[in-house]
């Protein structure tokens, strides 16, 4: 399973690297010489937890049919538009978000503010639907960050 959420992250546009990188950004003001290896296998641990996995699949499936039209309306509309009263998406991060505790969520509100790396990216892409990626994707790197944060290195 984690296999396949790994290769719908790639084929959506994120590499596991791109997130390691917010984990680092996040981490700078605590610990400045954290490396991306590091960072990476947190990651990598986020991405082992079922409830994780669950979460990235229904956020990439909802993303890939408002693109394909395979979506009933005004859903559709919604979702491409990103509409910015939509709180959906960000409901559907938390449960990324929270696995390791409350401390995910600061870690996810400033990114999801900043939206720092690949989640600008995300946000920039004109044909492309990642409502819900980029949310999905600050989670990820929350989580990781949090385990971080409560010095949960394996
Ligand atoms: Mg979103």
């Amino acid at each position: 399973m984690k296999e396949i959420v790994i290769r719908q992250l790639a084929e959506r546009g994120v590499e596991l690297m791109d997130i390691a990188e917010l984990v680092r950004e996040l981490q700078r003001p605590y610990s400045p010489n954290l490396t991306p290896e590091v960072c990476l296998s947190m990651v990598g641990a986020v991405l082992e937890k079922r409830e994780v996995q669950h979460s990235i699949l229904v956020g990439i499936a909802l993303d890939t049919m408002a693109e394909d039209g395979n979506m009933l309306e005004p859903l559709r509309s919604i979702v491409v538009e990103d509409e910015p009263l939509f709180g959906v998406d960000e409901i559907l991060a938390l449960g990324i978000t929270n696995v390791y505790g409350t401390i995910g969520l600061t870690n996810f509100g400033y990114l999801d503010k900043v939206k720092p790396g690949i989640l600008r990216v995300l946000n920039n892409h004109p044909e492309k639907v990642h409502t819900f990626l980029d949310d999905i994707v600050a989670g990820i790197a929350a989580a990781a960050s949090a385990r971080i944060a409560h010095n949960i290195f394996k």
